[in-house]
């Protein structure tokens, strides 16, 4: 099978023409990969950002593939079935993280295309029970960044509350989900993108908020909560400088550059800082009833897999309007 491999950080992806097809262990199944999203944790592990990944990896952890075999103890699933499998590979379901609702905190987690080979191929494996059903109304291309930038989102809205007036900073793949559901659930959304983005700006107002700017700028309202998706550490204390009395800034990323120190006023008067870390099995399934209620609408940008440098070189140039997805 074709696969697009990481050898080492700071290095290109390898096309690798005659990679063998991996085998299901008991609990797995074989997929056949019809779209894989790319991620911008993706880009993290590329750049030894996350320090640990296996190698060689194949990376890619939004994976939308058709079931082609079922290991001997697979309960669950069969051959044809079309699924998803997330970033989260596998939890022990046994530690105090687990037993709590807690699964994404899990100390052994193992995660898909880092501890795991991913969905940059023709096929992969994947645990029965951290594989999703999908939503028929999706496509396989549109259906990939609902897996990580649509559910990392959903974890980030549900932990910042009711928050009427939201601010997402850095309007990418997981914004231009969120907003989508945000606004279903009666939120007004503000966006800041890179200053001078107006391609960006306009995007954000043709999905719905009321409001775009640069994250240079104030909003015309003080917020009630705001995400941060961008992988910059200046944008706690912006987002906290427009946050109201009270308001909680979620960092929504995996990875961020330091954060500036900054004046104790911005967070006095209980205002917030928090992370969201992975995700749970609730949170897919919950996540996925969802979009297909509201229903979310996927902005993709379609990829052959052995353009996956490519993918991401505009990824991390900020030249993708809404995600790219990767095509075997
Ligand atoms: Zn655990
Ligand atoms: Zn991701």
């Amino acid at each position: 099978m074709r696969a697009m491999m990481l050898d080492r950080a700071h290095e290109p992806l390898r096309l690798e023409a005659a990679s063998a097809v991996p085998r299901p262990g008991p609990q797995e199944v074989l997929i056949r990969v019809h779209a894989c999203g790319v991620c911008r944790t993706d880009l993290h592990i590329l750049d030894g950002e996350l320090a640990h990944p296996k190698l060689p990896l194949v990376p890619g952890h939004e994976i939308v593939g058709t079931v082609v075999e079922a290991g001997p103890q697979v309960t669950t699933l069969a051959a044809g079935a079309r699924i998803g499998v997330p970033w989260l590979g596998w939890t022990c379901g046994e530690c105090a993280y687990c037993r709590s609702g807690r699964e994404n905190l899990c100390a052994q987690a193992r995660f898909t295309g880092y501890d795991i080979d991913g969905g940059y191929a023709e096929y992969t494996v994947a645990h029965e029970r951290f594989c999703f059903p999908l939503p028929p109304e999706y496509g396989d291309v549109a259906a990939a960044p609902l897996l990580c930038a649509g559910l990392i989102g959903y974890r980030a809205l549900r932990l910042a509350g009711e928050a009427p007036r939201l601010g997402l900073y850095g309007f990418g793949a997981a914004a231009h989900i969120a907003v989508q559901v945000a606004r279903h659930r009666g939120q007004e959304v503000y966006a800041f993108t890179k200053p001078g983005d107006a391609a960006g700006q306009d995007f954000a107002r043709g999905l719905g908020a009321v409001w775009a700017g640069g994250s240079d700028r104030t909003p015309p309202t003080p917020l009630d909560a705001a995400l941060i998706f961008a992988p910059v550490g200046a944008l706690v204390p912006a987002a906290l400088a427009a946050t109201a009395k009270g308001g909680v800034v979620v960092c929504a990323g995996i990875h961020m550059s330091d954060i500036p120190s900054f004046p104790y006023r911005l967070l006095w008067e209980e205002r917030m800082v928090r992370s969201v870390a992975n995700l749970t099995r609730q949170d897919g399934e919950e996540f996925l009833a969802i979009a297909a209620k509201v229903p979310v609408r996927t902005a993709t940008v379609p990829f052959p897999l052995e353009d996956a440098n490519d993918a991401l070189a505009r990824l991390r140039a900020g030249r993708i309007e809404g995600a790219a997805v990767l095509v075997p």
